[in-house]
């Protein structure tokens, strides 16, 4: 058959390359993927370098670029498990300690609450929301319901 094509241009490098510098298709027998090989594998390891480079702060839970933590040993290389900005308010503000995962934190990393004596929830942001889902606030501020539950509670 004339009409075959045995080259392929790639998307990424925009380079005609053959056919056997693609991957084919996952499953696929007869179609390649629009990268080639080389591109491929360029992507992979950048997304292993930027999985490397980013940690998950322990006070507000994101996962953040390695350059918004302080170094805690520098001989070691190691990073802070608590990211600048949660570092900052740690010293200036009051901090709460969470009912869920015990850890102290500012008292911005927790909801407001207008049932518990110091107006905040007693869990912090991130384990009410990996409990309750990310629209949670909307949801308390939405409601009245959360005072018949008896997680909202104090002291239980
Ligand atoms: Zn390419
Ligand atoms: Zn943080
Ligand atoms: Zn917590």
């Amino acid at each position: 058959m004339s009409g075959m094509q045995i080259i392929k241009k790639c998307i990424k490098c925009k380079k005609t390359k053959k056919l056997d510098e693609f991957y084919k298709k996952y499953r696929s027998k007869t179609k390649y993927m629009n990268m080639c090989k080389e591109c491929v594998q360029l992507k992979r390891k950048q997304q292993q370098e930027n999985k490397l480079s980013k940690k998950k702060c322990e006070c507000c839970g994101k996962t953040l670029q390695l350059q918004e933590y302080d170094i805690n040993n520098a001989q070691s290389n190691k990073y802070k498990d608590i990211c600048k900005q949660c570092f900052k308010d740690m010293q200036t503000m009051k901090l709460k300690k969470c009912d869920k995962c015990r850890k102290e934190k500012p008292v911005n990393q927790y909801y407001e609450c207008r049932i518990t004596e110091d107006k905040l929830f007693k869990d912090c942001k991130p384990c009410c929301n990996t409990y309750w889902g990310r629209n949670y606030r909307d949801e308390i501020e939405q409601t009245e319901r959360y005072i018949n539950n008896p997680l909202f509670g104090r002291g239980i």
